[in-house]
């Protein structure tokens, strides 16, 4: 597996560090972000957010989609 945007650019000499959790493209640390993602649990009679953020990696292009405005 090779960085989508790396490939996209003739390089190959990056090491993927994931997948995009929106697209599900594989990215490199120059072409993805990780970001805390809130964990929405269903606790008894409505939902709550878990105190402890998780993680979840997104590509540079689907972080800027998620970003507009
Ligand atoms: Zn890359
Ligand atoms: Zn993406």
């Amino acid at each position: 597996m090779k960085c989508y945007d790396c490939d996209q650019n003739g390089r190959s000499d990056t090491t993927p560090i994931g997948v995009c959790s929106r697209c599900n493209l594989v990215i490199c640390p120059e072409h993805g972000r990780v970001t805390q993602a809130l964990v929405h649990l269903v606790r008894g009679t409505g939902k709550s957010t878990s105190d402890l953020p998780a993680r979840r990696a997104v590509c540079l292009t689907c972080h800027a989609a998620e970003n507009v405005g």
